[in-house]
């Protein structure tokens, strides 16, 4: 049993870690087109990022396939894969059920971790991308890291979800997680400025809490922001 577990975490730290170099990779190559230059003088820091993501790859990989070997060898979690196990109705609701609760947790854990000490020990490492690129996605110091990783692998016992929906919040989780450090707005002006996009998180709102620190904590949505009065609008700079 242990070997499978094992084998499991192994399994899945190597598909994070893939994961993450390839869709880093891929936006960090677009960056270079877009604003060349904007990764020079900065190869030290990018091997940091590099680094610091790799080891989150392996925080990130240990919970996820823990449950992925209780998923498939007892049938642990609420994850389904019959499309008639539940209504059709609920298909859709799941995802953005997943991404509004990832994104309280992470608004107010990340808003803690803007007092002082716990900056200091646990959020620094991710500011020390200034200003932040593609590769800088999961660059998190370990303690920053596990309060991450725990959060999909604890939503998949408490809220049901077809797996493929389940992809599709791992597919948002990864690209907004790149591109909203790449340093450039990869949405069209007209959905950033529009009254949708008053609610969404994108380049332009992380990059402005990355210069100014102390506002738009959020991670998809500007919901927590706003309500809290810490959402400080869209970066000048991009
Ligand atoms: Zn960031
Ligand atoms: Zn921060």
């Amino acid at each position: 049993m242990w070997t499978a577990i094992l084998l499991s975490a192994a399994a899945m730290t190597a598909i994070v870690a893939l994961r993450y170099l390839a869709s880093s990779g891929i936006f960090a190559f677009a960056t270079n087109r877009r604003l060349p230059g904007y990764h020079a003088k900065l190869g030290q820091q990018i091997r940091s990022e590099i680094g610091w993501s790799l080891a989150s790859a392996a925080i990130y990989g240990v919970p996820a396939g823990v449950v992925a070997w209780g998923w498939q060898e007892h049938g642990w979690t609420r994850i389904y894969t019959e499309w008639d196990a539940m209504p059709l109705w609920y298909l859709p609701l799941a995802p953005l059920l997943y991404l509004f609760l990832h994104d309280t947790w992470f608004y107010w854990t990340h808003r803690l971790m803007h007092r002082p000490k716990l900056f200091r020990a646990m959020h620094a490492v991710h500011h020390a991308s200034r200003p932040p690129t593609a590769w800088a996605a999961m660059s998190f110091h370990p303690w920053e890291a596990i309060t991450g990783a725990i959060v999909i692998p604890l939503l998949v016992f408490l809220v049901p979800i077809h797996v493929a929906m389940l992809g599709l919040v791992l597919l948002v989780m990864t690209v907004m997680g790149v591109t909203n450090h790449m340093g450039w707005e990869m949405f069209p002006r007209a959905l950033v400025h529009s009254r949708l996009g008053g609610w969404l998180i994108t380049a332009s709102h992380h990059q402005r809490h990355h210069e100014e620190y102390r506002c738009n904590y959020g991670l998809y949505f500007r919901l927590w922001d706003r309500l809290c009065g810490t959402d400080k609008g869209l970066s000048a700079s991009i």
